[in-house]
């Protein structure tokens, strides 16, 4: 086993150019003090649409770890992955993260969730959780309920573990267990009994990314009530702290927060939280990275410029084929994005303005931003085009990449 350190970041990096910027962010926190292990995460989806296979991520990774020199872990995340393409990223990756949302709600053996049952019956009344004024009220049913909904779900994560383990006997690696991408969010009641049924199965996960209420959508700020996601959060990072020590889970345990990027509203809370109960997070990003790409190639004028408006309009063309993917993590007004007449006469900073993340600026559009988020598909269609501007305009994209992930990523939940 090797172990995953306190603070993590996820760098997807779609198109596999960016992984020195990304490290520099990395580097940075560290010169200040603060170890954040980068991770580089790509799923099975991200690399079918564009072409990629996990050994340029691999490669990528090791590359940018020898040119900046980089002396401690770093890893990288076959995301979302099951047992139907977990062997596409066994010999490149060293974290997986084992997707079980397809077998929530799926019904395990009967004797399996009467054992379930028994086994935790002892929880029934009122849990305390350690350093909170909360106490779970648990009952006999709300064991079954839990177990008739995730028990399989515990059961195929195993099996997809096993499947990893029998592969990399000799290579030791990281394993993080998902399932937010489901339509429901888990209350810390069910997380409890999912990490018993995990535990119970022996599957040694250090970090868990439950679905949380609330909108992430892909490349904006978190959408939901505040005060509803700090009282969550609160008690799942309690949650997890308890179960470490009932079920004998790896004590560094931790939450993974995906489509964890730009949702700068609830980092103050989630960096308060942490801090309170001296717990870890993995704060998953991937889109964000190629969205700097988009801005980097707009800031730099002439002929890349025209390529991100290109991009634009062909995402325009496509709105409805490159969002319907993503629905569940997107929202966008259609009758707030701007007209491709008008985006063709834009100047570098009227480009830049729209699109940047930042929610001073009057020119700054939403909508705009999560329409180019899910247009890498666009840019992948580009091939070489693509790929040779971001060269030839490394210098001013590298920066912009590294600032985002430093400056408002980093810098607000972990420095
Ligand atoms: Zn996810």
């Amino acid at each position: 086993m090797r172990t995953l350190s306190k603070y993590s970041i996820g760098i997807g990096d779609r198109f596999a150019h960016q992984g020195i910027a990304q490290l520099k962010a990395v580097q940075k926190a560290c010169e200040m003090g603060v170890l954040i292990t980068p991770v580089w995460n790509k799923s099975f989806r991200e690399h079918q649409v564009i072409g990629s296979d996990p050994f340029a991520t691999r490669q990528e990774a090791d590359d940018a770890v020898q040119r900046l020199n980089w002396q401690d872990d770093y890893f990288v995340d076959a995301d979302h992955i099951n047992l139907s393409n977990v062997d596409y990223f066994i010999d490149s990756s060293d974290f997986f993260t084992i997707d079980v949302a397809d077998y929530i709600g799926k019904p395990a053996a009967d004797a399996d969730v009467r054992d379930f049952v028994e086994k935790h019956k002892k929880y029934v009344g009122n849990l305390q959780l350690p350093d909170l004024d909360t106490t779970l009220a648990i009952s006999e049913q709300q064991i079954r309920t839990v177990a008739e909904k995730y028990l399989f779900a515990a059961q195929e994560a195993k099996k997809i573990y096993d499947r990893i383990a029998s592969q990399k006997e000799t290579v030791a690696f990281v394993i993080e267990v998902s399932m937010d991408e489901t339509d429901e969010p888990q209350t810390p009641l069910e997380l409890f009994f999912i990490l018993a049924a995990l535990a119970s199965r022996n599957v040694p996960l250090q970090t868990i990314a439950p679905k949380f209420s609330g909108r992430f959508n892909k490349g904006v700020d978190y959408v939901g009530d505040l005060q509803q996601f700090r009282l969550e959060f609160e008690q799942d990072v309690a949650v997890l702290q308890l179960a470490v020590r009932e079920f004998g889970l790896s004590d560094n345990l931790k939450l993974s927060i995906h489509s964890g990027s730009d949702k700068f509203s609830i980092y103050p809370i989630m960096r308060e939280v942490i801090r309170t109960f001296d717990a870890g997070l993995h704060l998953k990003t991937a889109g964000t990275t190629w969205l700097e790409e988009i801005i980097g190639l707009a800031e730099a004028g002439g002929p890349a410029l025209a390529i991100a408006k290109d991009i634009y309009r062909a995402s325009l063309e496509k709105a409805e084929e490159l969002c319907t993917p993503y629905a569940s993590v997107i929202d966008i007004d259609t009758a707030k994005l701007p007209l491709i007449e008008e985006v063709n006469n834009w100047d570098s900073s009227a480009f830049v303005n729209a699109l940047r993340h930042d929610i001073n600026n009057p020119r700054y559009n939403p909508h705009f931003r999560q329409l180019l988020h899910v247009g890498y598909k666009v840019a992948a269609g580009m091939g070489r085009i693509y790929l040779s501007a971001l060269r030839d305009n490394k210098k001013v994209i590298a920066k912009n990449v590294t600032e985002n992930i430093f400056e408002r990523h980093i810098k607000p939940l972990f420095i």
